[in-house]
């Protein structure tokens, strides 16, 4: 594959020379759970689709020349990813998190502490004291998610990827929000970046999925040996769906954030919008109501085209009240240390028209009066 490719370039050349049969541009979907061996002893390059897979590993392919890493595993979901990640560790390893990660990655960090499988220190990643505090005595993974969901706070990759490699730590970076073709925390110094691919890669809304990719070919060999051994591995059909959806990943994001860029901009001139979140790059967008809970729920249920559901990165805009919503899985003291309150909304636009967009939100405000 030629070198520097663009993103643009990775998501749409087609792959004829993967279907030796007949050379097909759009790739074939291998769904065969198993292969035919030519002999007992000569193990084929794909033998059981636990293992390996050529729809599957189409993906991983363009998955990685997008995060610019050496390899990766796809898999069932997201959080199959994080889980994966967290198998590379040995017991009672120490990991540093930030306290307003996915609430699904808090989730499964704090349940492997409470059974005693690791320590982990949930800190603010923005706070140069408390996290270079937490890397002392060293740390054995570091988890970054920059912008952090649902606060879309922005951490320094670089620095923090290179504090944690001199603390011996692995670095791994949740780079759903931003999708590689905004950032890519591989050169930043990470060792390893996982994405749910349930979100924009796919885009369609109709799908879990998951990877971990590392720069390193030796760290690829061993997440490839968890995810056979644990079985983690995506379907082919899922591969092949997400495939399809990676197509137009550099067009949606661009639109999808163009139209972010517009409704961050009138949500800021409205009063009634208390403090808006936007990092200026990416689809999501994180806004209080001024009037608190109540105020929210009436906003709420006077959408029409905006839909009240978890999920982000697709085709149609959600909104969602991390609070009761995504971020349940983490309780009340932890949600307040984060700054998750119930007054905050997170909105991940999508493909509609950006004016009709504002409309809709601008039909929920009046209803607050
Ligand atoms: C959705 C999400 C996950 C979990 O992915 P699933 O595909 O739902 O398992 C992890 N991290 C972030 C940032 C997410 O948005």
């Amino acid at each position: 594959m030629a070198k520097g490719r663009k993103p643009s370039t990775i998501v749409a050349a087609a792959r004829p020379d993967r279907d030796p049969a007949y050379g097909s541009v759009a790739p074939p979907l291998w769904s065969s759970d198993t292969f035919r061996w030519a002999d007992a002893d000569t193990k084929p390059d794909y033998d059981y689709s636990r293992t390996v897979n050529p729809t599957r590993d189409l993906l991983a392919e363009a998955l990685a020349e997008l995060e610019g890493a050496a390899g990766g595993v796809v898999t069932n979901s997201g959080q199959s990813a994080a889980l994966l990640a967290l198998l590379l560790l040995p017991a009672g390893a120490r990991i540093v998190a930030p306290h307003d990660c996915y609430g699904g990655t808090y989730r499964l960090i704090k349940g492997f502490e409470e059974q005693g499988k690791l320590h982990a220190t949930f800190v603010d990643m923005l706070d140069d004291a408390a996290f270079t505090g937490a890397l002392e005595g060293g740390a054995d993974m570091v988890w970054i998610e920059t912008p952090s969901n649902p606060l879309l706070r922005v951490t320094d990759i670089a620095r923090r990827a290179a504090q944690a490699k001199s603390a011996g730590a692995l670095v791994v970076a949740d780079n759903t929000l931003l999708t590689p073709v905004r950032q890519r925390p591989l050169a930043l110094g990470c060792d390893l970046v996982m994405h749910s691919t349930t979100k924009a890669l796919n885009g369609h809304a109709d799908l879990f999925g998951g990877a971990l990719l590392a720069a390193d070919p030796a760290l690829v060999e061993r997440l490839q040996w968890w995810a056979n051994a644990a079985g983690l591995s995506g379907s082919a059909h899922d591969a092949s769906q997400i495939l399809r959806g990676l197509r137009t990943l550099v067009l949606r994001v661009d639109r999808q954030e163009q139209s972010a860029r517009a409704i961050a901009k009138w949500l800021s001139r409205q009063t009634i919008a208390g403090q808006v979140l936007y990092p200026g790059l990416g689809f999501m967008i994180s806004f209080r109501v001024a009037g608190g809970t109540q105020a929210a729920a009436k906003f709420l249920a006077a959408l029409e085209l905006v839909t009240l559901a978890s999920s982000l990165g697709g085709f149609a805009t959600l909104i969602c009240k991390p609070a009761t919503m995504t971020h349940r899985g983490m309780p009340p003291e932890a949600q307040a240390a984060a700054g998750i309150d119930p007054d905050l909304l997170r909105l991940s636009v999508g493909l509609e028209d950006a004016e009709d967009l504002i409309a809709d939100l601008a039909r929920g405000f009046a209803a607050v009066g």
